[in-house]
């Protein structure tokens, strides 16, 4: 009998939303060797045939979202309008890659040579190990899940000991609506499962969705046993400009969405507030008289704005970086404390948090908060607003407030984001469009989109030649041929 773990309820801990098994490298071990067994199979498998299954996906996803939205509301803290957009980019996710299934699998070359050609063809890597965070629990593994299956491959995912029921449940669908047995597979628990899977010697790519420390563990993990294909899609310090000619209604909404949406924890929320300074005083007063009607409770409460953050241990983390903020001499202007909701005791809640005078080497500028903190700075330049924002480690998504199309289109080449907004805040992907960051953010993989099969496909480049004679490559034989 294996050991347990429980999820809990973040905005009411004593209530276990599911126990699941704690599994060892012995039970990683079994996932991969059942994945390797049908992935086989599965690889012969037509492409427009998997597609189906995949399409199938998305319509048992669709029959479920309502019990599944719950699931995420009870288990990740989503409210239940964040909680239904995070299965609807699954079902989004579904039907977008099932519809690769018909697209070019590759490019077609002429040769240098006569009666020659060549084409490009994607082949499956083999065995994928997943590792993902609890943040979008449907939603991140199903923009690995579904690509990944698409171009052939098994799968072993080990989701956040946080929301382990969503992926449970997520799978369940994949299942039921078709994709074979043995080929997809879930082990639970904590670092050290996800360790055990990164260092299989049978998987052959890893990728990972969390946080900069966890990745970097990963990837130099897999690198020592190698050669593996590591993607790493990593922590943000999003910024938004707000320029002196912006639109502050605009601005105002776009800030409270993209700061305090999701209680701050998506990798793309709005941490830093770049304002210029003829506008920063209206702008902050604006936002913060915005922010106090905020209603913090229950996620599945239809009147709540913000929901709690994952964990008590998250409370403390984010309390202590407010604290050190304000301990560097930055101004608290509303927020900065713990909240008490009553019919949730014991809940995770912090109050959004906005706080000022803080410049391009302040700790709560630099540092992901994960949590719903905005940092303003001001500034007075288009220059210099760009130069501030690309002082961070991190490069995932930034956005801009203008009326002014030149500053916009200037932004969008000269911001070092692998996202840009113009006039919207840093959160709102859409999953057509490919999703990933520079710099600390990743390693050059780009998640959905054009880009999404990439780091499950390996390129195959394939010569015909039907000349019925050899023909030498890689001669200086120009004239031979002219
Ligand atoms: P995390 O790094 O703490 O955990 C992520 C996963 O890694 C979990 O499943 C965890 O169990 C596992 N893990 C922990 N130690 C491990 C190890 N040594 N080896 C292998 N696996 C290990 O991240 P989190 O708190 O779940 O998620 C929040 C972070 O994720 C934030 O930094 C956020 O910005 C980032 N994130 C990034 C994206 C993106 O697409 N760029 C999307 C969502 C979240």
């Amino acid at each position: 009998m294996s050991q347990t773990f429980t999820s809990t309820n973040p905005a009411r801990p004593s209530e276990v939303v599911a126990t699941l098994p704690i599994h060892t490298a012995a039970d990683v071990d079994s996932a991969v060797a059942r994945a390797t067994a049908a992935q086989r199979q599965w690889s012969r498998m037509p492409v427009p045939a998997r597609a189906e299954i995949i399409a199938a996906i998305g319509g048992v996803l669709t029959q479920r979202k309502a019990e599944l939205a719950n699931l995420v509301s009870r288990e990740a803290g989503k409210i239940l309008v964040e909680a239904g957009g995070d299965v609807q980019e699954a079902i989004d996710m579904a039907h977008y890659i099932a519809g690769q299934g018909r697209n070019a699998w590759g490019t077609v070359h002429p040769c240098e040579m006569p009666n020659k050609f060549g084409f490009t063809t994607r082949h499956p890597v083999g065995v994928v190990g997943m590792i993902t965070p609890w943040n979008f629990p449907v939603a991140i593994p199903s923009w690995k899940i579904f690509p990944a299956l698409l171009a052939g491959n098994g799968v072993v995912i080990k989701p956040s000991e946080f929301a382990p029921q969503c992926c449970e449940e997520f799978v369940r669908a994949c299942t039921d609506a078709g994709v074979p047995e043995g080929l997809l597979n879930v082990v639970h628990g904590f670092g050290d499962v996800g360790a055990a899977l990164t260092v299989h010697p049978g998987v052959r790519a890893i990728s990972f969705t969390g946080s900069v420390e966890t990745g970097r563990k990963v990837a130099s993990a897999a690198m020592e046993v190698g050669p593996k294909l590591v993607s790493l899609e990593l922590g943000g310090k999003n910024a938004m400009i707000v320029m002196d000619d912006a639109d502050l209604d605009l601005v105002v909404d776009g800030v409270l969405f993209g700061a305090f949406g999701t209680s701050g924890q998506r990798c793309t929320s709005t941490s830093r507030l770049v304002a210029h300074n003829a506008i920063v005083n209206e702008l902050v007063t604006r936002v913060a008289e915005r922010t106090a009607l905020l209603q913090l409770g229950d996620p599945l409460s239809a009147t709540t704005d913000i929901g709690p953050v994952v964990t008590q241990h998250s409370v403390e983390r984010i309390h202590q970086m407010v604290q050190t903020a304000i301990a560097e001499g930055n101004d608290l202007v509303i927020g900065g404390a713990p909240a008490h909701i009553d019919g949730c005791e014991g809940g995770a809640f912090y109050t959004p948090t906005i706080l000022r005078d803080t410049h391009r080497n302040s700790y709560i500028t630099r540092n992901e908060v994960f949590g719903p903190v905005l940092a303003v700075m001001e500034i007075d330049s288009f220059d210099s607003a760009i130069e501030t924002v690309n002082d961070c480690e991190y490069g995932l998504s930034s956005s801009i407030y203008t009326r002014d199309v030149n500053q916009a289109m200037r932004a969008v080449h000269e911001l070092d984001t692998g996202i840009v907004y113009i006039n919207a805040p840093t959160i709102g992907a859409e999953i057509h469009l490919p999703f990933g960051g520079n710099k600390f953010t990743g390693n050059g993989y780009r998640e959905a989109g054009s880009r999404g099969l990439e780091q499950f496909s390996e390129t195959k480049s394939v010569y015909i030649d039907y000349s019925g004679k050899l023909q030498k490559a890689q001669i200086d034989n120009r004239d031979a041929i002219a």
